[in-house]
């Protein structure tokens, strides 16, 4: 049975036993809530998007069948719920596939800047659309050994909620240079914020400041974690700094010195 202790006090073997016994177990309870937690999670966000659409999908049925209008916009609205259930499983999938990658990285030399040069690309209409200005500040030209589609997804994640969660008219700036051993990227943008008690969970799994505001928005919660795994991976470091109402500040180190073929 998990959460058991063992309290024998003392120095000899026994006393010792006692305290990697009760060390183990405490890992152990903490490694089976986590699962839970998981598992709870993972059903209650896919939960969400289905009971929205057996509810458009019940009250269609009830519909007269000449009432042609309604039937065409409930089943946009399924096929919204479609999408957003199709996003949760793919950040999903591709959690579980960075768990499964651990030793099996695809290191290839790689310019940091045509990296966030193609995220930049792919996200400019987007920002376009929402008025918001993508500047590159300091542009320091570095290469580094990373896993390429990986690191890519990491940086979009960041960008693109740098775009979600900044209103119209905003900006986003972002940085690049060497510092000591680390190619370092910042991402600032002058968007919410986030409130200092929400900072220390901002890259747990489906942990999101807003719920509501991010679930119209299409977050799943996942975006920052994915990133997070994905440069630690890397034995990289990501950080936030962040003030509500003026904006926030991510910054990615990568280390310049693995070399991994
Ligand atoms: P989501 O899919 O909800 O965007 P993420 O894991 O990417 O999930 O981010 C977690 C939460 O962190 C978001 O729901 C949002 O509340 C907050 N967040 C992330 N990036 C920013 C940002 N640049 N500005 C303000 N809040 C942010």
């Amino acid at each position: 049975k998990l959460n058991e202790r063992v309290d024998i006090d003392g120095n000899d073997e026994i006393g010792q036993l006692s305290r990697a016994y009760n060390f183990m177990s405490t890992k152990l309870s903490h490694i089976e809530k986590q699962r839970k937690d998981f598992v709870a999670n993972v059903s209650h966000e896919l939960k969400t998007p289905l009971s929205s659409m057996k509810l458009l999908a019940e009250s269609l049925i009830m519909q007269p069948s000449n009432n042609i209008s309604i039937y065409h916009e409930f089943l946009e609205d399924i096929d919204s719920e479609i999408d957003r259930l199709n996003e949760i499983i793919e950040s999903l999938l591709s959690m579980v596939d960075l768990d499964e990658e651990k030793l099996n990285l695809n290191y290839k030399l790689t310019y940091v800047n045509y990296l966030i040069e193609k995220v930049v690309n792919n996200i400019r209409p987007l920002a376009e659309k929402k008025n918001i200005k993508i500047i590159i500040s300091q542009w320091e030209k570095i290469q580094i050994f990373i896993d390429q589609g990986k690191i890519y997804q990491a940086l979009m994640n960041i960008i693109y909620n740098a775009v979600k969660y900044t209103d119209d008219g905003g900006k986003i700036t972002i940085n690049i240079e060497k510092e000591g051993r680390y190619a370092v990227i910042k991402v600032t943008d002058t968007g919410y914020g986030i409130p200092k008690e929400s900072l220390p969970y901002i890259f747990d799994r489906f942990y999101r400041v807003d719920s509501a505001r991010s679930r119209k928005t299409g977050g799943t919660g996942l975006g920052l974690s994915i990133s997070h795994q994905i440069i630690s991976l890397h034995q990289g470091t990501i950080e936030v700094e962040s003030e509500v109402k003026k904006g926030s500040t991510f910054i990615v180190r990568l280390p310049m010195d693995v070399n991994k073929h």
